[in-house]
């Protein structure tokens, strides 16, 4: 756990929306936030029953947390659970929501298959986008207004050749995502709108052979949205505060 993160968290007295929390990095950030006393973090995930980890860090942390259920690949879904953040943030508000549910497939231009493309845009586009939409009342509300969206350098157009062919999907579906962030600042600039890449992490996804621990970008990572300002919108950023080219 990364001190000055949790020290600058305290100060703000974050109010804090995850999805998705079940796991690696969206997990991880549940835990770290859960470190402060004032943090309020709402945790959603596809199946709180079986979210043990994220139950087990209620007895163990000192913040406030709420598991919440969601799948952000179902919309009607989405936009119901206003509902459920209504008593929960009505009053505060929400500082950070941090659109985080991601998916992937090992697959390239000239072999992927259309359903499972759709099925990663739905996820890692569409998701974010109806999960902000739902959650711009709670944002307005807020005192910090940030929007983060956990995208990849899979998804610059600028260093393709790095990656090459492969993982073609998830790149398309993060370059979108990148645009959606674009967007969501055009439309509402009051919102620091920001899109990253937490670097390659050692998640389920991001696999064994990956070089950075998840203790080491989220403690970056909230180092970094803590201390954004209105500057900081509409950038693209590695978790360690570098630009990475669109
Ligand atoms: P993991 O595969 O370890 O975890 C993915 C998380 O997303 C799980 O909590 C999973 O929930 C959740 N999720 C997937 N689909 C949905 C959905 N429809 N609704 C709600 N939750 C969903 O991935 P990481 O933690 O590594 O990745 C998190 C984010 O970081 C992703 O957006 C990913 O693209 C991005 N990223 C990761 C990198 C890495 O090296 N790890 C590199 C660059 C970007 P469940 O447990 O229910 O399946």
């Amino acid at each position: 756990m990364c001190a000055m993160a949790s020290h600058l968290a305290r100060a703000l007295q974050l109010t804090l929306l995850d999805y998705s929390s079940s796991r690696g990095i969206g997990f991880e950030l549940v835990r770290q936030l859960l470190a402060s006393p004032d943090n309020l973090v709402v945790a959603a995930c596809r199946n709180p029953a079986t979210a043990t980890a994220l139950h087990d860090l209620k007895d163990s942390t000192r913040g406030v947390l709420h598991v919440i259920h969601m799948d952000v690949s179902h919309f009607d879904s989405v936009r119901a659970s206003a509902k459920v953040l209504e008593p929960i943030l009505g009053e505060t508000g929400l500082d950070y929501l941090i659109n985080n549910a991601g998916i992937a497939a090992r697959d390239t231009a000239f072999t992927l298959d259309p359903d499972e493309l759709l099925r990663i845009f739905r996820t890692n586009v569409v998701g974010p986008a109806i999960v902000s939409q739902t959650c711009l009342p709670f944002l307005q509300k807020g005192k910090r207004k940030i929007i983060l969206n956990i995208s990849s350098t899979a998804g610059s157009i600028a260093t393709v050749e790095e990656i090459g062919a492969r993982n073609t999907s998830y790149s398309i579906s993060k370059a979108a995502l990148n645009m959606l962030t674009l967007k969501q600042k055009a439309e509402w600039p009051d919102i620091i709108t920001i899109t990253l890449c937490p670097g390659w992490v050692k998640t389920d996804m991001g696999g064994e052979e990956a070089y950075v621990e998840t203790e080491e970008s989220i403690s970056k990572i909230l180092a970094l949205i803590t201390s954004a300002t209105a500057a900081d919108s509409g950038k693209f950023l590695r978790y360690n505060g570098e630009a990475i080219p669109w």
